[in-house]
């Protein structure tokens, strides 16, 4: 089996060192609530954290890597860490939005059995805020009545979208996102070039990780190519079939990015003309309202991801309704 290494990102040290120092203090609590700033590598975080908490040498943030529980947990052959996170469809092949019940299940059933080694028991959920209201219900008993020496961590990136219930039985951990200069100066520690960097941070709007995510995928390339057919698309010279289906070479998540920015860049430029001694106000007012009502509608439309023909056909719906606005007078 591969070997996995921790990932220790610079701004999540303070959660670790705060997490080591409970754990050498007898203090950690049975359930923990890890508030991350970014959506991007939430299971290198899970596996980190718990690799940690889990070593026998630990030493200022660093797991001793030696330690049997290092080896195995390197190895992904801890037994008393699992982990619950979105799995794909064994028909379709595409990610569940949810976590099941029955994981949850699974889960509960693990964390009841008794402990293999003279260790923690760790059980990890991510994303959290996945777990639909059935699933949390299920967990929410586990957590009232914890076993011993049992740390269940749960992992969001939305944290407001986790029930309350749940929440108040979980002491909260916040991983702050990192400084601007904090962020490019781990992306150049990536090999990425200054000014690359920074253009794909701001395109990730602060959030390193997905930076290098959008990197790795060219999305400075992509907005450029797609700028441009956009500009030919709303001239009438090219069709929203072929605008979208230059889109789906794309992964979903990037392309849902792509035009949720485009129609940013709309609303923004609409809601700026809004002097009413201008001629047109009245018609810049519509055409802003219609944009906003169109950005929220596009972010529902575009999570449709079963199949590819229903995503190409969301997309240009969406597109064809942007030309409309953009093209249509109202007055
Ligand atoms: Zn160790």
């Amino acid at each position: 089996m591969e070997q996995r290494n921790p990932s220790l990102l610079p701004w999540q040290g303070d959660v670790l060192q705060h997490a080591l120092q409970l754990r050498n203090e007898q203090l950690l609590p049975h359930a923990v609530l890890v508030d991350t700033c970014s959506d991007h590598g939430i299971d290198d975080l899970a596996h980190t954290l718990s690799m940690l908490l889990l070593c026998d040498n630990p030493e200022n943030r660093s797991v001793c890597g030696v330690c049997e529980a290092c080896r195995m947990m390197s190895a992904g052959t801890y037994a008393d860490y699992s982990m619950v996170t979105l799995e794909h469809d064994s028909k379709t092949k595409k990610l569940n939005r949810n976590i099941k019940i029955e994981q949850i299940r699974n889960l509960i059933h693990e964390v009841s059995l008794t402990r293999r080694y003279d260790r923690l028991k760790i059980a990890a959920v991510y994303p959290a805020e996945s777990m639909n209201k059935s699933s949390a219900n299920a967990l929410l008993k586990t957590l009232e009545e914890p076993a011993p020496r049992v740390l269940i961590l749960l992992l969001t990136h939305n944290r407001g979208r986790i029930p309350v219930t749940l929440r108040s039985r979980c002491q909260t951990w916040t991983i702050k996102p990192p400084s601007s200069s904090l962020s490019l100066e781990w992306l150049s520690n990536q090999g990425i070039d200054a000014a690359t960097a920074a253009r794909h941070l701001q395109f990730a709007a602060g959030d390193p990780l997905l930076a290098l995510h959008l990197q790795q995928q060219d999305y400075a390339s992509l907005v450029e190519k797609f700028k441009s057919r956009l500009a030919t698309f709303l001239r009438g010279g090219l069709s929203a079939s072929e605008l979208s289906k230059g889109l789906l070479s794309s992964e979903a998540a990037i392309t849902r990015r792509l035009i949720e920015m485009t129609l940013n860049a709309y609303c923004y430029q609409a809601s700026g003309t809004d002097s009413d001694a201008n001629e047109g106000a009245g018609e810049d007012r519509g055409r802003a309202m219609r944009l906003l009502d169109l950005r929220q509608r596009a972010q529902l439309q575009l999570q449709v991801e079963e199949n590819n023909l229903d995503f190409q056909l969301q997309l240009e719906d969406v597109l064809i309704s942007l030309r409309q606005i953009l093209t249509r007078r109202l007055i």
